[in-house]
């Protein structure tokens, strides 16, 4: 009777996790399509990512997060031209640097700043990145997550839909 009982519970779980696994091929290819589209490479540069723009002043501090785009701009702290789009990088031992970037007008990088390092070309002379870790010479990692932006196309569209929801 015991060996039933076992037997039913084997049965029933083995029913639960082909239900679940239904489920989640279903939820999958009902978000598939979706992602797909929101997916645009070659369309996607910098610009379409949060940065925390920071004072490159190392006693200042000031930060402001938004859109990555061409810098710089005032410091919300100290008032000078020195906020520039930012990003933590780590290097392979973990310790991490922040690291400015100074883009041209289409998001590409033109010049970088790594922690306390003066501001230098992004790319060497065999257009490599000088995005390198200060003590080691290897190169940094990102150590954050991209935080997607609404591109200016999209904020439009935003704005048009609650200016026509609005009562
Ligand atoms: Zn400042």
């Amino acid at each position: 009777m015991s060996d039933f009982g076992a037997q039913k519970r084997k049965l029933i779980l083995l029913c639960v996790v082909g239900i679940l696994a239904v489920v989640a091929i279903l939820r999958y290819t009902a978000l598939a399509p979706e992602d797909t589209t929101s997916i645009r490479p070659t369309t996607r540069t910098a610009f379409n990512f949060l940065s925390d723009w920071t004072c490159t002043d190392p006693t200042c501090g000031g930060q402001e997060t938004k859109v990555a785009a061409t810098g710089p701009d005032t410091c919300p702290k100290c008032g000078k031209q020195t906020l520039w789009p930012s990003f933590r990088f780590a290097g392979s031992d973990g310790k991490e640097y922040r690291v400015w970037f100074n883009y041209d007008e289409k998001g590409k990088q033109r010049e970088v700043k790594i922690g306390n390092e003066p501001w230098k070309p992004a790319r060497d002379e065999n257009g490599r990145t000088t995005i390198l870790d200060p003590a080691t010479g290897d190169p940094l990692i990102a150590a954050e997550q991209p935080r997607h932006a609404m591109s200016p196309e999209e904020e439009a569209t935003m704005r048009e839909y609650e200016a026509e929801s609005q009562p």
